[in-house]
């Protein structure tokens, strides 16, 4: 594994079988971010881990989005996964900061009336039929098992679907 520290982006790299590499990041995405620095010259599947993924400002998101068009003009097959509400967030804002990425799964943001709020990983090939509709998967608290509320617009957080159906 090799880390390094895009100032305040800390991404770590993990090749894995011919042709691919993992990046975990987390942190923030800022002006600092540079876009080489989620570029590999030779790689033909990359994969992002962004449940780390804190804040995004306006700079970060253009040079973000100059990362995924430029990697979809070399053909990379790129998988987004674990994605945080924050990525989720940039997603459906910023059309262009999917690229012609897929989403594998991602966080969403549920209430429970006794134990607040609870993000739930969603995995984006189960829930293909529901997004369709705008209809948030039923969730249970994972500590009293009581049905929880989706804590967001279901209009607005599941968006990014018609981003990528549309393609
Ligand atoms: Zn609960």
């Amino acid at each position: 594994m090799r880390s390094a520290v895009s100032s305040s982006l800390r991404i770590e790299c993990t090749d894995f079988e011919p042709g691919g590499v993992l990046y975990t990041l987390s942190g923030d995405v800022n002006e600092t971010f540079k876009a080489e620095s989620l570029q590999p010259k030779d790689k033909k599947h990359i994969v992002y881990d962004l449940a780390g993924i804190e804040n995004f400002n306006s700079i970060g998101i253009r040079e973000w989005s100059t990362c995924l068009a430029s990697l979809a003009k070399d053909g990379v097959d790129v998988r987004f996964r674990n994605c945080s509400v924050v990525m989720m967030d940039q997603f459906n804002l910023v059309p262009e900061s999917l690229g012609e990425g897929l989403i594998e799964s991602f966080y969403a943001p549920y209430f429970c009336q006794d134990h607040g709020e609870i993000n739930e990983l969603l995995n984006y090939a189960d829930i293909g039929s529901e997004l369709l509709s705008r209809i948030p998967p039923k969730r249970l608290c994972p500590h009293c098992q009581k049905l929880m509320d989706f804590d967001a617009l279901a209009e607005s957080y599941f968006q990014f679907h018609e981003h990528i159906t549309r393609r």
